[in-house]
């Protein structure tokens, strides 16, 4: 199939209209994201800071970009002027740069959260008491060009869909306490970003309202 084939085949099948299918083009040259584009799918993901920014250089204007991957701090200037979400803020260090770019390009940068949900050593994000601590906090408040709109995880890369799936549900148990205790009044607190190629499935049966594909729309990396 080819890869139009493929993303028609998730959107109409696989994922709900409830929720956001982020096609994940890392690795893949701009004429597979242009024949995405042309068959109508505008919303991509990328996990590296200077590979997202060369690709915006060269790709129409109207596509909606996610950054998904790992952020340092010294290249959040890359994306700023124009990334419509962060999935992985993952430290309040990461958090501040993000509202001081903001405040440079005089916009709002919207976030995702990042918590470790995984039993992997690797994989970043905060915990649910770290992530209680900056919210609570006096300097945190005084963000003013940074919008968080929710929460991301990646579950353990594993064929035991059990523990996948209990992951997923550490997730949504975060999301929810956040929710309740910090952003009850906020209504565009509401994104669950979780689910790859190989666990979507459980993930939007969990409530994911994000989910981040990759080798399925554009082959193996
Ligand atoms: C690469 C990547 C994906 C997509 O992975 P696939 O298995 O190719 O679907 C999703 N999320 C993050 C954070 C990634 O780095």
């Amino acid at each position: 199939m080819s890869i139009s084939e493929n993303i028609k085949k998730i959107l109409t099948q696989e994922v709900p209209e409830s929720v956001k299918l982020v096609a994940v083009s890392k690795t893949k040259p701009i004429e597979q994201i242009l024949e995405v584009y042309t068959f109508g799918y505008k919303i991509f993901g990328e996990n590296r800071a200077q590979e997202l920014s060369e690709k915006y250089s060269k790709l129409p204007k109207d596509i909606e970009w996610h950054m998904i991957g790992h952020l340092q701090t010294n290249k959040v200037k890359y994306i700023s002027p124009f990334v419509y979400l962060i999935h992985g803020v993952d430290s309040f260090k990461l958090l501040q740069v993000i509202d001081k770019e903001g405040t440079k390009n005089n916009r709002i940068i919207n976030c995702l959260l990042q918590f470790h949900i995984a039993t992997e050593e690797t994989k970043f994000g905060f915990d649910l008491s770290e992530a209680k601590q900056m919210l609570e906090s006096n300097e945190f408040s005084n963000l003013q060009n940074i919008n968080i709109l929710g929460v991301m995880g990646m579950a353990t890369f594993t064929e035991n869909t059990q523990l996948v799936r209990a992951e997923f549900k550490e997730l949504v148990y975060i999301f929810n306490q956040l929710k309740s205790k910090y952003f009850s009044t906020k209504s565009d607190f509401k994104e669950i970003s979780m689910g790859m190629s190989g666990d979507y499935k459980i993930a939007i049966e969990e409530g994911a309202t994000i989910v981040r594909i990759g080798s399925l729309i554009f082959g193996e990396r």
